[in-house]
């Protein structure tokens, strides 16, 4: 027991100091000791490896082990296993069936869009609030949160307070007041005399007297007494009527009505990967991440707890599954074969202002092989902001186009689309290739122009935004699809632009700007083949970067005045929109005044995410054609392309990830013109944080992309790189890949995945589960 403890604290102090991690040696021996008697080899072996391993595995490894070992004192909390399961089809039931729920919840689910029984279980919370009522007035120490039971003494009201109503309570330890901002006596007349109640909130402590400021009240006692779990909800149409507290009760009683159910879910993970990660059961997880019966607030807060850890494997592992069986599925299904692309690729190279650079060419090399076999291609194409992806892909749309094929590009965003459209014109339509546009704003008779060519095989390339989904558009021999900003879509509308295939299925290239590790991005991509371009062309000068200190803004100022007159143009970006209480970080919205002050006889345009999409396209219309200073957030876009920009201010740099970073400086220098960098920070920095200057530097030394992804992992985690919306674009909605341990539980996923998909035929519940979620992206025929 002892060194159970020992272990524990150890795993706490490494975690909370990476510089202690980095810096022991025969941590995993140390553990390995400690441990052997209590661990499963599963967990003992990467404990073996330990030491050797990069420091962002080492944290992955020691929060799954902590996780592992908080595991008994859950364990005990429910015991489903011994009741008799259902099938479970019977879980797939649609909400409206679900008998249990009356007419409005059923419809407060449906507006969370959750359409089944299966969904609504595994609709799980976002964060949790202990309020269990384990505290008194006495042992609650000012500051803390606390839910407390109390029985009301009196109520008072004094207009002439801040707060002017009170009510004056006492829990047999000591006296309480709770004080509201009410505008009359009202509201105080529920607080009868004697009765009791549970009030959550912070408690204060002013000259003795101890009181709370407009604490959550409840009379019945329902929602104390236990951790309360929060759901996220989206505040659109009918809900957003509701008062948040009010909707946050509702979902939390048509949940909790509907975990009457989950005891009879049946397991469908393989029982051995349960045992060897020690894994609880599916009904056991979901019923504690809804209701959990014990632990700590911030252990459920950071999913660290057993059943949260399963859930997210779980999460992984069928993500995972899904990869394989789509590897599979698309090796079965034929594409148009090409013969000799490469000698229209070729033509199409030889009539380039440039030379190829040697990694464009090794792609498209790569791109050829995929195309003479007859199966599908499916890729990836990674590479840096103006290493030439787009480039690559016209050259293979013209040897499909030259072929009599149809080939369709999809851009995120009209500007993208607009800008694609152009560049391919003039390169493919003097060899003979007709291209088109189809965006929201091409309209009217234009638009059915359109549809009309493209049915008929008029176009050969079509290039646009997700208006290339429509049904309305019918290709008459689609033949590839290219996907630009792959992060910008869903996986589902990759598929559906490939469902536009008629006889046969559409060769497809993705491609992104985001560098990923390449471990990483072999996990995340299973399904895909990966192509990356790591070679910038010739002539192309790396941004030179500089890291400025505020106080050293006038040079800045003098320097970009110089390339203004050059001709140059500046974009200067901003952590936030508008100031905030932190006053140190300066905003956008603040500095653009300072800027047009600056530079009284130039243009200087706004930018920020709370435009419109198609104010910010304009915004960024008029930048390119006629102004010459951008002030914005991070918003500008991905891949615009305005040659004559030269400098990029970056205020208070040390707010972003290194890569956010790196593909801001992208938009600079996309010319012969040299392009610039200046990271500012706060002067202040050089005494307080000296790592953040050092994770700066990082820029200022390399501009190689996948380089600094890598140190960016190592160095803050993640961050926006693979933030939310990357956790998303893969459908997770409990794993996160930011965490180190879930991108460690996502590579493990993936081992047991490729080890079970050969026994996947036996597992009925498993591969009804998988088909169900997956409805949609797979065809189960294929497994076998
Ligand atoms: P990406 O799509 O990767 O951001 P692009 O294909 O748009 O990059 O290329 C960026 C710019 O560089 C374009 O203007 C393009 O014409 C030019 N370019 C592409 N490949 C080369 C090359 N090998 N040599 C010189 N310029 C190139
Ligand atoms: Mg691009």
């Amino acid at each position: 027991m002892e060194n159970l403890e020992k272990a524990r604290k150890f795993i706490q102090e490494l975690e909370s100091n990476r510089v202690k991690l980095k810096r022991s040696y025969g941590v995993g021996i140390y553990l390995f000791n400690l441990l052997k008697q209590h661990l499963e080899s599963t967990y003992l072996n990467l404990l073996k490896e330990f030491d050797k391993l990069p420091i962002e595995k080492r944290i992955g490894i020691l929060k799954v082990i902590k996780g592992r070992l908080s595991q008994p004192a859950y364990k005990k909390a429910v015991d489903f296993s011994h009741v008799e399961k259902k099938p479970i089809e019977k879980f797939f039931l649609p909400i409206e069936k679900v008998s249990i729920l009356d007419q409005k919840e059923k419809k407060l689910l449906k507006a969370l869009g959750i359409n089944d029984l299966y969904s609504a279980l595994w609709y799980l919370p976002v964060r949790y609030e202990d309020r269990r009522l384990n505290n008194s007035i006495k042992t609650t120490k000012p500051g803390q949160k606390v839910a407390l039971k109390l029985r009301v003494l009196e109520t008072g009201y004094d207009p002439s307070e801040k707060y002017p109503a009170y009510v004056k309570c006492e829990d047999g330890t000591g006296i309480l007041y709770l004080r509201f901002r009410y505008k009359d006596q009202k509201p105080l007349y529920a607080f009868k005399k004697g009765s009791y109640i549970v009030a959550y909130g912070r408690l204060k402590e002013f000259k003795g007297e101890k009181y709370m400021v407009h604490p959550e009240v409840s009379f019945q006692e329902e929602e104390f007494g236990k951790i309360l779990p929060f759901y996220y909800i989206r505040s659109k149409g009918e809900i957003k009527a509701i008062s948040s507290k009010t909707r946050h009760r509702k979902i939390r009683q048509a949940i909790g009505k509907l975990l009457e159910y989950v005891k009879y879910m049946p397991e469908y993970l393989p029982e051995e990967l349960l045992q060897k990660y020690q894994f609880p059961n599916i009904a056991e997880s979901l019923y504690m991440a809804h209701s959990p019966q014990d632990g700590d607030e911030d252990a459920l807060n950071s999913r660290a707890t057993p059943f949260q850890r399963r859930l997210i494997y779980e999460e992984l592992f069928l993500f995972q599954l899904l990869l394989q069986i789509r590897k599979r599925q698309i090796s079965n299904l034929e594409a148009v074969k090409l013969s000799h692309p490469e000698k229209h690729t070729e033509e199409l190279i030889s009539t380039l202002p440039f030379k190829l650079t040697e990694a464009q060419r090794r792609v498209l090399e790569e791109i050829a092989k995929d195309l003479k076999t007859g199966k599908p291609m499916n890729r990836l194409l990674q590479g840096d902001v103006g290493s030439g992806k787009t480039v690559v892909a016209m050259a293979v749309s013209y040897a499909f186009a030259r072929e009599g094929y149809q080939c369709a590009i999809m851009a995120p965003t009209e500007i993208l689309a607009q800008q694609h459209y152009e560049n391919f014109k003039r390169f493919l339509e003097p060899l003979g290739v007709k291209v088109g546009l189809l965006t929201s704003s091409v309209k009217g008779s234009a638009r059915n122009s359109v549809y009309r060519h493209i049915s008929a095989g008029n176009i050969s390339v079509l290039i646009g935004t997700h208006a290339l989904l429509q049904d309305r558009l019918e290709f008459e021999n689609l033949a590839f699809v290219v996907i630009d900003e792959q992060h910008r879509f869903g996986v589902m509308q990759r598929r559906e632009m490939l469902s536009k295939g008629k006889n046969l299925f559409p060769h497809c290239l993705v491609m992104s700007a985001t560098p990923i590790p390449r471990t990483l991005a072999l996990s995340l991509y299973g399904d895909l083949d990966i192509s990356i371009i790591d070679q910038m062309p010739e002539g192309r000068k790396p941004v030179i970067t500089k890291l400025i200190f505020e106080s050293q803004m006038e040079k800045c100022i003098s320097f970009i005045r110089s390339e203004l007159e050059k001709g140059g143009k500046v974009y200067v970006v901003y952590p936030l929109i508008e100031g905030s209480e932190k006053v140190e970080l300066k905003s956008a919205t603040e500095s653009y005044m300072l800027w047009k002050s600056l530079f009284p006889d130039r243009k200087v345009l706004l930018m920020h995410g709370r435009l419109k999409d198609q104010e910010k396209e304009a915004v960024m219309r008029e930048f390119k054609e006629s102004a010459d200073i951008l002030v914005s957030t991070t918003v500008i876009e991905v891949g615009v392309d305005v040659p004559s920009a030269t400098v990029m201010v970056i205020e208070s740099a040390h707010m972003f990830g290194l890569s956010q970073i790196h593909q801001l400086r992208g938009r600079v220098g996309r010319s012969e013109r040299q392009g610039y960098c200046f990271l500012v920070v706060p002067d202040s920095l050089k005494n307080t944080d000296a790592e953040a200057i050092k994770r700066l530097r990082v820029l200022v030394q390399t501009s190689d992309g996948f380089k600094i992804a890598e140190e960016d992992l190592k160095m803050r985690g993640p961050g926006e790189l693979l933030g939310a919306s990357q956790s998303g674009y893969f459908g997770f909605t409990v794993a996160s890949l930011a965490r180190a341990e879930d991108r460690y539980l996502l590579e493990l996923a993936k081992e047991d995945a490729k080890a079970m998909i050969e026994k996947l035929n036996h597992m009925e519940n498993l591969k009804k589960v998988l088909a169900y979620r997956y409805k949609d992206s797979i065809d189960m025929s294929y497994i076998a």
